[in-house]
């Protein structure tokens, strides 16, 4: 890969791939590929520019057109920078619970913001994903990236982050760990890895209270209020873009144990990492000590923690509420 560019756009993907050297992983061998370093600091910014490349060639956006989009913030930001670059308007609706960095950083791109809440149900019409469907009636010519539903999601995923992942660790891996938000990253580069090879085990690291994991697990789940502080992963329904088929195994993280391991990324690996890679890298974790062979491991730094500077890095927001 060149490393000059014409278009920043052009900087999204082909992330690198760094070996966990310090971090107890048991006989196996992890690493993370660093999807912090995309333009935009997220792998959410590969699903933003493809969801609009994809829009654009089936005609369903133009000159004009506005863009809407439910989104924790990452989707947003990848979203802002190519319809920004390409000239489109977007508005976003954003759950109250993410950080102010990312809202921040919205706001800096001239976006249109519609806050909402966090703390109700998929389906209540309060809900960010209820509100975006509403704003889409409301507004002329526009068009719902619905990154919940749109097939561009994984399919970025299975055309990029996938390969990438293979030819990087030149076939070798054995487990492939990632979080679930849309689900369109676990399911695309999981139905990639799995048609080079159907023995790699594809792990969902899923926050204490989303309802993900049973899923797997048990094949059956509840969803009772749970509540956790990672962003971006972890859901009270399935998302319409997971393939559960293709999903081995779910493991459990508390916000305790995600909040520590990014401190652990950071002291011990000198990774600046966002929440969602905490949940991510101790699941790995967790997966890699149950093993009594030597494998190969594979996770995500899904975004940087420059994002959450204010919460995960600011020592009285973790006293205060994760214990
Ligand atoms: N980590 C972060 C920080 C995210 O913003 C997202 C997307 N919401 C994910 C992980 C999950 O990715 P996906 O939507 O592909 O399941």
């Amino acid at each position: 890969m060149s490393s000059k560019y014409n278009n920043v756009l052009e900087m999204v993907g082909n992330t690198p791939v760094l070996k966990i050297n310090n971090i107890d992983t048991g006989k196996c061998n992890l690493y993370v590929k660093m999807e912090s370093l995309n333009p935009f600091g997220s792998i959410k910014d590969r699903v933003g520019l493809k969801m609009i490349e994809d829009a654009e060639t089936q005609g369903l956006i133009k000159e004009g057109s506005t863009i809407i989009e439910s989104t924790a913030g990452n989707t947003g930001l990848g979203l802002a920078l190519a319809a920004k670059l390409k000239g489109y308007n977007l508005i976003l609706v954003i759950p109250d619970k993410m950080s102010e960095e990312k809202i921040m950083h919205l706001e800096a791109m001239g976006v249109e913001i519609i806050m909402t809440r966090s703390d109700v149900e998929n389906g209540h019409p309060e809900h960010y994903q209820s509100i975006a469907e509403k704003l889409l009636e409301s507004t002329p010519n526009s068009f719902f990236a619905n990154q919940f539903e749109n097939q561009s999601n994984p399919k970025v995923h299975f055309e990029t982050t996938g390969p990438e992942i293979w030819s990087q660790m030149e076939g070798e891996i054995d487990a492939f760990v990632a979080g679930v938000g849309t689900g369109g990253t676990i399911s695309g580069v999981g139905e990639f890895l799995k048609s080079k090879n159907p023995d790699i085990k594809i792990v969902i690291a899923d926050p204490v209270g989303s309802v993900i994991a049973d899923a797997v697990n048990n094949g059956e789940f509840k969803y009772d209020g749970g509540s956790w502080y990672v962003e971006g992963i972890g859901e009270d329904y399935i998302p319409g873009n997971l393939n559960l088929d293709i999903i081995d195994e779910g493991i459990y993280v508390s916000d305790k144990e995600a909040f520590h391991m990014i401190d652990l990324l950071l002291q011990k690996e000198g990774i600046l990492a966002g929440s969602s890679c905490g949940t991510l890298v101790d699941a790995a974790v967790k997966w890699c000590k149950a093993q009594t062979e030597p494998k190969t491991v594979v996770t995500l730094v899904c975004d940087t923690g420059n994002k959450y500077l204010s919460k995960a890095f600011n020592k009285d927001w973790i006293k205060k509420n994760i214990n």
